[in-house]
């Protein structure tokens, strides 16, 4: 069996690497020039994908993913904050549930390790057809062709694959996004750290429905596996940043609709952020302005067919399939999730216990069965910002206890811990 697989990113790689493993012939294809050209905001991944991402890479691979990323325990309780840094609530999480938090560019590396030539950069998908003997021929801009005995659209958000299959986009704007940057996290900034970040991340909310979440980023101190027993596959630590990302409405964030360059973006970012704490602001004002990028959200219908098309050769994962914004954490570990659901169908049917197109609807069946929530955690903690667009006042501890208990579900869920949907009350507390 031939595998073809469009997009190294998250989803495409953790599924490339399962199928190689499984001695499945794959090839990956992307558009970007190399594996450190993307975003280099920093990922949390949740007990699910954590579970795939161990029963599908070699154990020193898995051991070099710990070895990059920050401990749970630094990630201990979630701070709500007002945009004057008062403290409206927080909510506190079990350390030792499985979880890996680790930036994007590692983590993509990481997954690119021991592929190899089956990575195939700057080679952009055009479109694909299916043959009457029922094999893919896939398009490259560059006026290539590979044929293949399964096609798998991982090319994230504005997928062009899923919408070849949907016959229209798989998702739509939000109006909402982010300006995310980071901070080198020096001596001096860490004393300038608010208090709310002691243990964990904290979101400020201010009027206008912004919200400033910022997050400690240190895998250096404290790995879960030292870093210097990453032989096999070596770990890679990033340097200490302190994480943020200014959430708001487009057409604050990006007005006029334009693209600004990184430093234009912080400069925005601190205009916009004007009658904030100055603590924040000096913060901000700190930033690496080369690592501050505008990503804009986009959604799914979590309540319809996230596949509407035939099951057959053709399939796609992740964003492509299920967008969310990334306000619930749980994007990318729902991508490596459908990619070791995927996996373990495609080796079913190269093994003869079913039948290609029977493996992507099991597949397609089941990822139904958990994406649709995720998607509903996201734009549910979106949802509650958008409700702070109103004056701050005395009413926005009510607001912003659903925020955390949104922020509860996505972590509940992220951890695997708890009572999935269960009351927030019994574990986030507003702080008076
Ligand atoms: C600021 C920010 C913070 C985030 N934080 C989190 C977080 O904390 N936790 C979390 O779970 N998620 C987070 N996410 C979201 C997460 O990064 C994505 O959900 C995740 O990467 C999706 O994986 P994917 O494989 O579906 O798509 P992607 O990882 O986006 O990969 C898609 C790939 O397809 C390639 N591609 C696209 N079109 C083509 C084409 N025509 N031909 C060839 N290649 C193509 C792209 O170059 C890209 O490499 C965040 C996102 C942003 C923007």
């Amino acid at each position: 069996m031939r595998v073809t697989v469009i997009g190294a990113g998250i989803g495409g790689l953790a599924l490339a690497q399962a199928l190689h493993r499984a001695d499945i012939d794959v090839v990956v294809h992307d558009r970007d020039a190399h594996v450190g050209a993307t975003g280099g905001y920093r990922l949390a991944l949740d007990r699910p994908a954590c579970e795939m991402l161990r029963r599908h890479l070699g154990p020193a691979h898995y051991q070099a993913l710990l070895g990059s990323s920050a401990p749970p325990s630094a990630s201990r309780t979630l701070t709500l904050a007002d945009h004057r840094l008062r403290p409206l609530a927080e909510q506190t999480f079990d350390p030792a549930d499985e979880a890996l938090f680790i930036g994007r560019v590692p983590l993509r590396t990481l997954l690119a390790e021991g592929l190899g030539d089956r990575v195939r950069f700057a080679s952009t998908y055009r479109d694909h057809e299916v043959r009457s003997d029922g094999r893919v021929v896939t398009h490259f801009d560059d006026g290539t062709t590979e044929v293949s005995d399964v096609l798998v659209g991982a090319d994230g958000v504005r997928s062009r694959v899923a919408a070849t299959l949907a016959g229209r986009p798989t998702s739509t704007p939000c109006d909402y996004g982010c300006i995310a940057a980071r901070i080198p996290l020096t001596a001096e900034v860490r004393r300038r750290l608010p208090a709310m970040l002691a243990d964990g991340p904290g979101l400020a909310q201010g009027p206008g429905g912004l919200g400033l979440f910022l997050t400690a980023h240190d895998p250096a101190a404290g790995a879960t596996v030292d870093p210097a027993t990453c032989r096999e596959v070596a770990a890679i630590t990033e340097a200490p940043a302190l994480v943020w990302g200014l959430i708001g409405p487009e057409a604050v964030l990006r007005p006029g609709g334009t693209a600004l360059a990184a430093g234009a973006l912080v400069a925005h970012a601190r205009h916009v952020l004007r009658g904030w704490s100055p603590a924040l602001l000096d913060l901000v004002a700190a930033t690496d302005v080369d690592t501050a990028a505008y990503f804009g959200y986009h959604t799914c219908d979590p309540d319809g067919d996230l596949t509407p098309w035939p099951a057959g050769p053709v399939t796609a994962l992740g964003d492509a399939v299920h967008a969310m914004p990334p306000t619930g954490g749980g994007s990318a570990a729902t991508a490596i999730r459908d990619a070791g659901h995927l996996a373990d169908e495609l080796v079913a049917a190269r093994d003869g216990t079913t039948t290609i197109p029977l493996a992507t609807l099991r597949f397609q069946q089941t990822m139904a069965g958990y994406a649709p929530s995720r998607v509903r955690d996201a734009l549910g903690l979106l949802r509650s910002m958008q409700r702070l667009s109103h004056p701050v006042a005395s009413g926005v501890a009510r607001v912003g206890l659903p925020a955390v208990a949104a922020w509860h579900r996505v972590r509940t869920s992220l951890t695997g811990s708890g009572r999935p949907g269960s009351a927030v009350a019994d574990h986030a507390r507003v702080v008076s």
